[in-house]
């Protein structure tokens, strides 16, 4: 098969200035302007590449919708607040929420909705979904472009997973950087680079890893949560994270690549492929509770739902209905909750300001 032609843009960057690191190399697969996953390509439903959980059922999000109506009143029911949604892929689960808020009028007419997304065309969906349930969102494309000043109710869906991490190879007593260069036949390779990581506060267990073992990690997800947190901390308000990954450090290689619902070796169809990290919620819990924010969980995805009543939301939608769709209801259930599903790999993880009680952990 042809290469790419970010494949052929990324060899010729090698060839000239040396191997990329796993971070650029992320980076660079989903977010190049031209030929980034993210730009190109239309990821998501059962004709795309991968499928999220708003997808699956929109009982997600109105679950998610009833969890922010809740986190209003308990951080005191501002007449005017920031809405905001990291990363809304198609937009569903924003409709979704906005649709559950239509129970609460003044929730709908005091929230300043903003979308943070690079991606010129994902706008454009998203604009489209909104419009469907009469919301007109604003747009940002990096956290500091937020408007400020107001309290903050924020949700991001697999958003994390898609920020770059960087990762480090155990060889002869340090852990140097793993990066993506080209070997003797001029195929892409990973190597292993010049940087070093510092050895820091890394868990024991970590720290006397055997040679070969990979540790991941992932500076651009922390400092979002971090400057979330501290938003928080400065202006109230909660926020909801979710995704897949893992509650405590450790080895192990993460960098997963998705085309056409298959698992693909990560270096495969740059920019074809989606590429991938799981989440190091310990990482990022630490980086929002040093700002004084409150931490709530991880709970994982399956505890965290049922605790808002994914079964009784289910039987009221099948309530009358006929077979099938209770068939497909109980379906979604399994998909968005049960154990060898999303149910324990997806983690969700809250943070508000210290004092503020919040459902489902
Ligand atoms: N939350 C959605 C989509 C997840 S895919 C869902 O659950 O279906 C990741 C989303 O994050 C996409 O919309 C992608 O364009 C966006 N994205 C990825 N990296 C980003 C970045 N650095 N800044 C803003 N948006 C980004």
């Amino acid at each position: 098969m042809t290469a790419t032609p970010l494949e052929r843009r990324l060899k010729a960057t090698i060839q000239m200035t040396g191997p990329l690191s796993v971070a650029d190399w992320m980076a660079l697969c989903l977010g190049d302007p031209e030929h980034g996953y993210y730009m190109a390509r239309e990821p998501f439903g059962a004709k795309g590449d991968f499928i999220t959980a708003p997808d699956v059922s929109q009982m997600f999000g109105e679950l998610i919708g009833a969890w922010l109506i809740d986190a209003h009143q308990r951080i005191g029911a501002p007449a005017a607040f920031d809405l905001v949604e990291l990363g809304p892929g198609r937009g569903t689960l924003m409709a979704d929420i906005w649709r559950t808020f239509r129970l609460r009028p003044p929730l709908q007419l005091g929230a300043r909705l903003t979308l943070v997304e690079t991606s010129p065309r994902l706008r454009a969906r998203q604009q489209d979904a909104l419009a469907t349930v009469g919301a007109a969102p604003r747009f940002a494309d990096r956290l500091d472009a937020l408007p400020r000043g107001r309290p903050l109710l924020l949700v991001a869906n697999e958003f994390l997973d898609a920020l770059p991490i960087r990762q480090w190879v155990r060889h002869q007593g340090v852990w140097r950087e793993r990066v993506v260069g080209l070997d003797a036949e001029g195929a892409l390779a990973f190597g292993l680079g010049a940087a070093v990581l510092p050895q820091g506060d890394l868990p024991q267990e970590v720290a006397n890893a055997s040679d070969g073992a990979i540790l991941e990690t992932a500076a651009p997800a922390n400092a979002v949560v971090e400057t979330i947190a501290r938003r928080i901390v400065d202006d109230g308000g909660a926020a909801l994270f979710i995704d897949y990954g893992y509650t405590k450090t450790a080895i192990g290689d993460t960098l997963q690549a998705v085309r056409a619902h298959e698992h693909r070796a990560p270096l495969d169809r740059p920019g074809e492929t989606d590429i991938t990290a799981h989440v190091n919620f310990e990482a990022i819990a630490r980086a929002a509770h040093s700002t004084g924010a409150l931490v709530h969980g991880p709970a994982t995805q399956g505890a965290f739902l049922s605790r808002l009543g994914l079964l009784d939301r289910a039987a009221r939608l099948g309530t009358g209905k006929d077979p099938e769709t209770q068939a497909r209801l109980a379906q979604d259930v399994e998909r968005l909750a049960g154990a060898e599903e999303m149910g324990i790999l997806f983690k969700v993880m809250a943070v508000s300001s210290d004092g503020i009680e919040l459902a489902g952990f």
